[in-house]
């Protein structure tokens, strides 16, 4: 059998971010980083969040949870009012599932889940995007200034002058075009 390959997870700090991060360049060559249920599975394991099994019934919640979230983010990003529907969904699903906060020996902090249910671990991620979105979280809710990406982000530098999502992604292709920009200019200059 032919080993699948599926496109790697970005990691964030930010819970929710992350996981509207799950699909990139939602206005270009969008990419699915979830395209089946193990791959949620997987997501959801890196971040702590593990659960029994996972059908696409819930994939297909979790995908919806994660649209809602960016529609919100973009809304109050650009000072828009609310998508009710995007509010609707993202407050079922953190009433739909159930998981408590538990201090660790380290001092850190992570979940249980109420019964390993992708329903508990969407509750989480729903929990963790309201703090976001109703901005009790220290820093900005912005947008990356790529026009292709517009993923949210939390731009926790101090003037909040940060635009890219990713430094690594959108920021680096930005420098590069820049950079091949100013070499095609100069080398016209010099016909
Ligand atoms: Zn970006």
């Amino acid at each position: 059998m032919a080993t699948v390959y599926f496109p790697d997870f970005r990691l964030g700090k930010v819970l929710a971010t992350s996981f509207t991060g799950t699909l990139s360049e939602r206005y270009g060559e969008t990419l699915e980083r979830i395209p089946v249920p193990s791959r949620l599975a997987d997501w959801l394991a890196v971040h702590g969040l593990e659960v029994d099994s996972c059908t696409q019934l819930q994939l297909d919640r979790a995908r919806e949870l994660r649209e809602s979230i960016h529609a919100v983010a973009t809304a109050v990003a650009n000072h828009n009012p609310l998508p009710s529907s995007a509010v609707q969904v993202i407050n079922s699903c953190s009433t739909q599932g159930s998981a408590t906060p538990i201090l660790t020996a380290e001092g850190g902090r992570k979940w249980r889940l109420s019964s390993s249910s992708v329903e508990d671990a969407l509750s989480v991620i729903a929990a963790d995007a309201i703090t976001l979105l109703a901005r009790e979280r220290e820093g900005k809710l912005s947008l990356c200034a790529s026009p292709t990406c517009r993923a949210a982000f939390l731009d926790t530098s101090r003037g909040g002058t940060r635009k890219w999502c990713d430094m690594n992604t959108c920021g680096n292709r930005e420098k590069k075009a820049r950079f091949l920009a100013n070499k095609r200019n100069s080398s016209s200059l010099a016909d």
